[in-house]
């Protein structure tokens, strides 16, 4: 199975530019601008020396043999994206977008973050190109990750409150449409995930299928074969697509991705937009949406910052509807387990939006064969998370594992 856009953007009945005609005139060039840009042996050349220069590409694929005996089961590897610059698989997006930006003559950079991990790779990749940087950031995840707030004024971003709604990530969206809209001849709309109108999910799963090259190769070099099961986290589901991109044609492969569904699987208490959701659009693409009773974008949440979003990316719509992925969840506790287990098994705190994958590989490992192979794709380090998990642990929010 093939898996890409037409030239209208959809993938199937999902994706597309549900916008007014003079957005979908500057996305139509931003996509022209991509197309030939990807030709050019220059462009590509430039963006893969920042990977590895900037960002210590390639990242390695580690065999977890600890937590593989522990589990009797299918043998586990984990893609390393924690150990990109500054933690995450979101700098291979930021490196990729900059780089059109600075292409298409663009000075300023208009970003939304939700818990700020991608307002950190936007600020500090806006620093390296000495372009302005402004993000959007809603009022209330700005009390809430106030470190993160710090971290991009230091890199030279200006970070203004989304003040309306619920004043988290879908109100930082809003406002930084308008805010870009307002300014569009001068400045980029730089988005961090694989959501958005047309051309932004191709755009960033070309930028993010980085991750399935090295993996391909770097299992073929392993182990002489494809990988069973690939397992990725989806939040928006830049991570999980970056990893699917190189296997969706090995049909063989089967392709897992992992949403969180939080405290309970009542409306407002995940964020598991593919299991519980229904076709709608929001922020101009038409995707798997979770919806409040009037239909309008319903309120989320998960543990993981990172995964709290009511969308996600036209392209898993598509292939969860086609059969060639499927999607599981996790929960917060189950997360929390996964990110002691892989603390104590492995010495690698992962990402608590990483540990959902952790969690469904650990399920899943068990089922199998010793002779199968999962690979799990470790989207960032857990380092940003030890003072929240310290918090919840005292207050009872959670639990810590036994062992
Ligand atoms: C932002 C983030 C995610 C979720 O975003 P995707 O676009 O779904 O990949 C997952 N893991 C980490 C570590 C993140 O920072």
């Amino acid at each position: 199975m093939q898996s890409n856009p037409g030239a209208d953007g959809f993938f199937g009945e999902y994706g597309g530019q549900f916008l007014p005609q003079p957005i979908k005139v500057i996305l139509n060039q931003l996509a022209a601008t991509f197309e030939a840009s990807i030709q050019d042996p220059a462009f590509v050349r430039e963006f893969e020396s920042y990977l590895k220069d900037y960002s210590g590409r390639p990242t390695p694929l580690y065999f977890c043999r600890n937590l593989t005996s522990q589990l009797g089961g299918a043998k586990i590897y984990l893609k390393r994206e924690d150990l990109n610059h500054l933690g995450a698989h979101k700098i291979n997006n930021t490196i990729g977008q900059i780089l059109l930006a600075k292409r298409m003559g663009k000075k300023r950079i208009i970003a939304e973050t939700g818990a700020g991990q991608h307002g950190v790779a936007t600020s500090a990749t806006a620093a390296l190109m000495g372009m302005e940087c402004t993000i959007y950031m809603g009022a209330e995840d700005m009390k809430r990750q106030r470190h993160n707030v710090f971290r991009m004024e230091m890199l030279g971003a200006r970070v203004v409150p989304a003040m309306s709604g619920q004043q988290t990530l879908k109100e930082a969206v809003d406002e930084a449409i308008a805010a870009w809209v307002g300014d569009i001849d001068n400045s980029f709309y730089l988005l961090g995930s694989a959501v958005g109108p047309h051309p932004y999910p191709t755009m960033v799963k070309y930028f993010q299928s980085v991750i399935s090259k090295e993996a391909r190769e770097q299992i073929l070099e392993k182990e002489g074969r494809l990988p069973d099961y690939l397992v990725a986290c989806v939040g928006g589901g830049s991570n999980a697509i970056g990893m699917f991109a190189e296997f969706i044609k090995d049909e063989k492969v089967k392709l897992h991705g992992v949403e969180p569904s939080g405290r309970s699987m009542n409306l407002g208490d995940h964020a598991a937009s593919l299991t519980t959701g229904t076709p709608g659009i929001l922020h101009g693409f038409n995707s798997y949406m979770i919806k409040d009773h009037e239909g309008g974008p319903g309120p989320v949440y998960s543990i993981a910052a990172g995964l709290d979003y009511p969308s996600v990316g036209p392209e898993h719509s598509f292939l969860k509807d086609m059969g060639r992925a499927q999607y599981f969840t996790a929960s917060d506790q189950d997360a929390v387990n996964a990110f002691f287990a892989l603390s104590r098994t492995e010495g690698i705190v992962p990402a608590l939006e990483s540990a959902h994958a952790v969690a469904h590989a650990m399920n899943l490992a068990p089922t199998l064969g010793r002779e199968e192979i999962i690979v799990v794709n470790l989207s960032g380090r857990g380092d940003k998370d030890v003072a929240q998990m310290e918090e919840m642990l005292a207050n009872g929010t959670i639990v810590q594992p036994e062992g």
